[in-house]
């Protein structure tokens, strides 16, 4: 639909369970994470959630998205799209992250391709969940790069 995007490669494609919902991404993540924040629990309905912050250019979404709009962390807003149909989750957007957008790890294609690079609040990661991979933790959000 984007006439001005001269770069047709897609770097991730996802759908949701019953595909009436699907997104394309043409660029790499930037960061990819586990997130244990007590929004993702409840939201995903599972303990922690995978994200994978994109940059959101040439960004696609098709198909009719629910979209439920909480206050995240930072106090600003964090709008997470599911598809209407079946609620799967498949990503988010922050007002705080203008210009990225997160999609979830399990609604992508080639999940098995995902590789996480840290834990983020883990201040709220339950002390059932054993994951010993060795990636950095951080109790909140990870320090600003630079
Ligand atoms: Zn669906
Ligand atoms: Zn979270």
């Amino acid at each position: 639909m984007q006439g001005d995007m001269n770069n047709s490669d897609t770097a991730l494609a996802g759908n949701c369970h019953c595909g009436a919902m699907s997104v394309t991404v043409p660029e790499e993540p930037v960061a990819t994470f586990f997130c244990h924040c007590q929004t993702c629990q409840k939201v995903s309905g599972s303990p922690f959630s995978v994200e994978l912050m994109c940059p959101d250019a040439g960004f696609e979404a098709k198909g009719d998205a629910a979209v439920y709009t909480v206050s995240g962390d930072s106090g600003s807003a964090v709008h997470r799209y599911s598809c209407a149909k079946c609620g799967s989750g498949v990503y988010l957007t922050c007002d705080s992250d203008p210009g990225y957008i997160f999609l979830k790890a399990g609604a992508l294609d080639e999940s098995v391709e995902v590789k996480p690079e840290m834990h983020i609040f883990t201040a709220h990661m339950q002390p059932w969940v054993k994951i010993d991979d060795g990636l950095p933790r951080f109790e909140g959000m990870p320090p600003a790069e630079g």
